[in-house]
Protein backbone atom coordinates (compact mmCIF):
# COMPACT_ATOMS: atom_id res chain seq x y z
CA UNK A 1 0.00 0.00 0.00
CA UNK A 2 1.58 3.24 -0.75
CA UNK A 3 0.71 6.93 -0.21
CA UNK A 4 -2.53 7.83 2.15
CA UNK A 5 -4.67 10.64 2.38
CA UNK A 6 -6.25 10.83 5.81
CA UNK A 7 -8.88 13.95 7.78
CA UNK A 8 -6.70 16.88 7.60
CA UNK A 9 -7.61 16.91 4.22
CA UNK A 10 -11.52 17.48 4.82
CA UNK A 11 -12.27 20.81 4.67
CA UNK A 12 -8.72 21.80 3.36
CA UNK A 13 -8.56 19.95 -0.03
CA UNK A 14 -6.57 22.69 -1.78
CA UNK A 15 -5.12 20.33 -4.52
CA UNK A 16 -1.51 21.23 -4.09
CA UNK A 17 -0.63 17.75 -3.73
CA UNK A 18 -2.18 16.84 -7.32
CA UNK A 19 0.18 19.87 -8.32
CA UNK A 20 2.93 18.00 -7.73
CA UNK A 21 1.89 14.20 -8.35
CA UNK A 22 4.22 13.20 -11.33
CA UNK A 23 1.93 10.15 -12.38
CA UNK A 24 -1.84 12.04 -11.99
CA UNK A 25 -2.92 9.54 -8.80
CA UNK A 26 -4.47 11.84 -7.06
CA UNK A 27 -8.07 12.31 -7.05
CA UNK A 28 -10.43 14.14 -7.78
CA UNK A 29 -8.68 17.23 -9.13
CA UNK A 30 -10.29 20.75 -9.63
CA UNK A 31 -11.13 20.35 -12.87
CA UNK A 32 -13.03 16.81 -12.41
CA UNK A 33 -16.54 16.70 -12.03
CA UNK A 34 -16.38 14.37 -8.93
CA UNK A 35 -14.55 17.54 -7.18
CA UNK A 36 -17.26 19.51 -5.96
CA UNK A 37 -18.90 16.78 -3.84
CA UNK A 38 -15.84 14.80 -2.70
CA UNK A 39 -15.28 14.58 0.99
CA UNK A 40 -11.60 14.51 0.31
CA UNK A 41 -9.04 13.41 -2.11
CA UNK A 42 -7.75 10.05 -2.24
CA UNK A 43 -4.76 8.43 -3.53
CA UNK A 44 -4.86 5.41 -6.54
CA UNK A 45 -2.80 2.60 -4.38
CA UNK A 46 -1.90 0.57 -7.65
CA UNK A 47 -0.78 3.96 -9.80
CA UNK A 48 1.27 5.40 -6.63
CA UNK A 49 4.79 5.24 -7.06
CA UNK A 50 6.05 6.03 -3.87
CA UNK A 51 7.67 9.15 -4.75
CA UNK A 52 6.85 11.20 -1.91
CA UNK A 53 6.46 14.97 -3.34
CA UNK A 54 2.87 15.08 -2.12
CA UNK A 55 4.00 15.26 1.95
CA UNK A 56 5.76 18.22 1.34
CA UNK A 57 3.03 19.92 -0.35
CA UNK A 58 0.47 19.42 1.77
CA UNK A 59 -0.09 22.44 4.30
CA UNK A 60 -2.05 20.63 6.68
CA UNK A 61 0.40 17.13 6.66
CA UNK A 62 -2.69 15.31 5.78
CA UNK A 63 -0.79 12.42 3.70
CA UNK A 64 0.93 9.28 5.47
CA UNK A 65 4.10 7.36 3.40
CA UNK A 66 2.65 3.69 4.36
CA UNK A 67 -0.26 1.75 6.12
CA UNK A 68 2.64 1.16 9.61
CA UNK A 69 2.59 5.27 9.39
CA UNK A 70 -0.97 6.08 9.45
CA UNK A 71 -2.20 6.87 13.01
CA UNK A 72 -4.49 4.27 14.47
CA UNK A 73 -7.57 6.82 14.70
CA UNK A 74 -6.98 7.11 10.73
CA UNK A 75 -6.80 3.10 9.54
CA UNK A 76 -10.21 3.21 8.63
CA UNK A 77 -9.25 5.92 5.51
CA UNK A 78 -6.73 3.52 4.22
CA UNK A 79 -9.64 1.45 2.93
CA UNK A 80 -11.18 4.83 1.52
CA UNK A 81 -8.09 5.81 -0.88
CA UNK A 82 -7.67 1.93 -1.55
CA UNK A 83 -11.54 1.88 -3.35
CA UNK A 84 -11.76 4.96 -4.61
CA UNK A 85 -11.77 5.43 -8.55
CA UNK A 86 -12.56 8.60 -10.15
CA UNK A 87 -15.86 7.80 -12.61
CA UNK A 88 -16.78 4.71 -10.76
CA UNK A 89 -19.94 6.03 -8.88
CA UNK A 90 -19.99 3.03 -6.93
CA UNK A 91 -16.47 3.19 -5.81
CA UNK A 92 -16.75 6.62 -5.18
CA UNK A 93 -19.59 5.97 -3.09
CA UNK A 94 -17.92 3.44 -1.18
CA UNK A 95 -15.08 5.41 -0.18
CA UNK A 96 -16.84 8.37 0.75
CA UNK A 97 -19.22 6.48 3.41
CA UNK A 98 -16.09 5.28 4.76
CA UNK A 99 -14.71 8.81 5.35
CA UNK A 100 -18.29 10.11 6.89
CA UNK A 101 -18.31 7.22 9.14
CA UNK A 102 -14.82 7.95 9.85
CA UNK A 103 -16.19 11.85 10.56
CA UNK A 104 -19.05 10.90 12.86
CA UNK A 105 -17.15 8.16 15.19
CA UNK A 106 -14.47 10.48 15.51
CA UNK A 107 -16.15 14.54 16.10
CA UNK A 108 -13.58 14.94 19.06
CA UNK A 109 -10.41 15.01 16.39
CA UNK A 110 -12.79 16.10 13.25
CA UNK A 111 -13.85 19.16 15.98
CA UNK A 112 -10.19 20.44 15.92
CA UNK A 113 -9.10 23.10 12.80
CA UNK A 114 -7.87 20.99 9.64
CA UNK A 115 -4.21 22.72 10.21
CA UNK A 116 -4.29 21.53 13.63
CA UNK A 117 -5.51 18.20 13.31
CA UNK A 118 -2.94 16.07 12.32
CA UNK A 119 -0.89 17.24 15.58
CA UNK A 120 -4.18 16.27 17.60
CA UNK A 121 -4.09 13.16 16.57
CA UNK A 122 -1.49 12.39 18.88
CA UNK A 123 -3.52 13.66 21.92
CA UNK A 124 -7.07 11.39 21.26
S1 LIG B 1 3.88 9.56 -3.34
FE1 LIG B 1 4.29 10.50 -5.38
S2 LIG B 1 3.14 9.23 -6.82
FE2 LIG B 1 2.31 8.77 -4.78
S3 LIG B 1 0.59 10.18 -4.55
FE3 LIG B 1 2.37 11.21 -3.66
S4 LIG B 1 3.18 12.47 -5.33
FE4 LIG B 1 1.81 10.94 -6.28
S1 LIG C 1 -2.35 18.79 -0.30
FE1 LIG C 1 -3.18 17.79 1.56
S2 LIG C 1 -5.04 18.97 2.10
FE2 LIG C 1 -4.44 19.52 -0.01
S3 LIG C 1 -5.72 18.17 -1.26
FE3 LIG C 1 -3.74 17.15 -0.96
S4 LIG C 1 -4.01 15.84 0.84
FE4 LIG C 1 -5.71 17.29 0.79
Amino acid sequence: MPFIITDPCIETKDTACVDVCPVDCIHPRKDEPEFATATMLYIHPEECIDCGACVPACPVAAIYESVDATPSHQKDLIEANAIYRNGDADSIAKAEALVKGHVAAHADIMAVPAAERQAAHAKF
